[in-house]
């Protein structure tokens, strides 16, 4: 099916001479590289669910966490993206070494209330469906949360963020810590995903898959995919199930 958004894609990387025929390209270092309108975001998997993009906007930390050593190789943050409170996407001494003195944050509202006060004076607190912007990027806080009844202490509805980030005619989102909620079914016009999926914290490669066929990313990076005994899910099995629906995406995440 051609869509509009496509053609629109593929009218933008005619004019752009280094763009591979579907838009992406591979980094140097790693990563990948994803053609927006008049320029590109560069992506760079960390672990996990921690990224860093390079956007025209500036570098963006999703979720750092871990090792600070693990961003050595990487430009130092001009904003810093929280989705919740948990330990595999909010670290406080990780924020400490990686955060500099300027870059703002933007988290979900009960990390705020966890940050150090020098961080929470340069951080905004957005609940599920506010929006800020940062220079010519866009944020919507997007609701993140369990639905299955025996997770959802995991990530009670209300509390988590996942985001939509939408620049130079491309939109980004992060899934957070979700399943698949009828707000990620819903959501359009996205270029590039990141879609959790891992057990029993959220999902499994089949419902993520199954959401990701409805909302119909140009690109999906299966991520946060190790679990709990054997709740570790296959990026393989979901990218069979997503078939022609999205380009999927493999980040070097662990
Ligand atoms: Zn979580
Ligand atoms: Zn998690």
């Amino acid at each position: 099916m051609i869509t509009r958004r496509h053609l629109m894609k593929t009218g933008a990387a005619l004019g752009v001479t280094t763009v591979l025929p579907f838009g992406a390209r591979a980094a140097a270092n790693g990563g990948d590289i994803f053609a927006t309108t008049s320029s590109e975001i560069t992506i760079h998997p960390i672990s996990h669910a921690s990224f860093v993009m390079r956007t025209p906007a500036g570098v963006i930390y999703v979720d750092p966490v871990g090792e600070v050593a693990a961003y050595g190789d990487m430009p130092a943050p001009d904003l810093i993206m929280i989705t919740h409170e948990h330990g595999d996407h909010y670290n406080a001494e990780t924020l400490a070494g990686i955060a500099g003195d300027t870059a703002p944050l933007v988290t979900n509202p009960a990390v705020y209330g966890m940050l150090a006060a020098d961080l929470q004076a340069r951080a905004q607190q957005l609940a599920n469906g506010d929006s800020t912007t940062f220079g010519d990027l866009a944020i919507d806080a997007i609701p993140a949360y369990n639905i299955t009844p025996e997770r959802m202490n995991f990530h009670p509805q209300g509390r988590d963020n996942g985001y939509v980030l939408s620049i130079d005619g491309f939109r980004t989102y992060v899934s957070g810590d979700t399943e698949d909620i009828p707000e990620m079914r819903a959501l359009e016009n996205i270029d590039l995903a990141f879609v959790s999926m891992n057990l029993p914290f959220t999902m499994d490669a089949a419902a993520a898959a199954d959401a990701v066929r409805e909302f119909g990313p140009s690109y999906v990076y299966p991520y946060h995919y190790r679990g709990r005994d054997d709740g570790t899910q296959d990026p393989a099995e979901f990218a069979a199930l997503v078939g022609d629906a999205a380009e999927v995406k493999m980040g070097g995440w662990y």
